[in-house]
């Protein structure tokens, strides 16, 4: 029987791979490279992190740091079958250090190799956070109600639920998405919106909650790079009616359940749903809150004397 040997080292080998050992063919082959250092780009306030060209919204921070990682390493383009860990190993406030291993096959041949690289995170006020900073905004929500003033409690659910749009339309990558500040005022609130998207998509939010309406008027504030620049003012109405105000309407007295482009609710006389469209109804004063059980027992005693 004749022995085989690698004519490059001399070794007795059974398995060739390009006529020579393994060990001779992949000595000289490189699986993996990656630079020793790298840079994150990440944003102090809010997290942001720069990547792929653009900013984008916060991540864990190992995340970032892993992706960084692997958009900069390169494997050898034969390489097949690869498994990459990487172990990030935070070092301080703003360095990392990654441990890379990896393991593949070229042309059937097993290789293997690790390294490490050091991510430096470079602390970048990311571009929402510096529009925010320097006071720019699109749009203002005015929120008011019809006849009324707003409660309390009416201006903090708007508020949240303007935050909740806000947080979607951003984990969508609008990164102009942002609420800029919010003024409190006697008759209602003032939101200045990053974008007048944002401030249409949160005038809807609310109306489909409360109902309501609301109506937009431009203003040009100037000019730039020749082009006219406006903001959006939205004038949001809250309806004058909310749940469980009890209204007299067409004559008849009814237990408001929403009220928005049609109130319906329920006639406490007949106790039958009741919906109009709000424009056609003739409503008369409002009876407050508080007089609900009176009405009800006024209604029940009419409705007993009648019998
Ligand atoms: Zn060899
Ligand atoms: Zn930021």
């Amino acid at each position: 029987m004749t022995s085989l040997f690698c004519p490059k080292c001399g070794k007795d080998t059974d398995i060739f791979y390009d006529n020579v050992c393994r060990q001779c063919f992949t000595g000289n082959k490189k699986l993996l490279e990656c630079p020793a250092v790298l840079y994150s780009r990440l944003c102090p306030a809010c997290g942001s992190v720069f990547k792929r060209g653009k900013w984008s919204l916060k991540e864990e921070e190992s995340e970032t740091i892993i992706d960084c990682v692997k958009n900069a390493l390169k494997l050898e383009k034969q390489a097949r079958n690869i498994e990459l860990t990487l172990s990030p190993k935070q070092l301080d406030y703003s360095r990392y250090n990654v441990h890379i291993d990896a393991k593949a096959e070229i042309n059937g041949a097993p290789i293997a190799a690790s390294q490490d690289a050091e991510v430096r995170i470079s602390w970048e006020t990311c571009d929402t956070c510096s529009r925010i900073s320097g006071g720019y905004f699109e749009g203002i929500v005015q929120i008011r109600a019809d006849s009324r003033i707003p409660t309390k409690d009416e201006l903090e659910r708007c508020r949240s639920i303007a935050d909740d749009v806000a947080a979607r339309a951003q984990e969508k990558g609008d990164r102009l998405a942002f609420i800029a500040k919010t003024e409190k005022l006697e008759e209602g609130a003032d939101l200045y919106v990053g974008s007048i998207k944002l401030g249409k998509q949160i005038c809807r939010a609310v109306i489909d909650v409360f109902g309501g309406k609301f109506s937009e008027s431009p203003k040009l504030v100037g000019q730039k790079n020749g082009e006219d620049l406006y903001r959006i003012t939205f004038a949001l109405r809250l309806p004058e009616f909310v749940r469980g105000d009890i209204i007299s309407a067409d004559d008849r007295v009814i237990e408001v359940q929403s009220c928005g482009k049609h109130v319906s609710g329920t006639d406490l006389e007949t106790g039958k749903r009741f919906i109009e469209n709000f424009n056609d109804l003739k409503v008369g004063d409002r009876i407050e809150a508080f007089k609900v059980e009176e009405v009800r027992r006024t209604l029940g005693d009419v409705a007993a004397e009648g019998k």
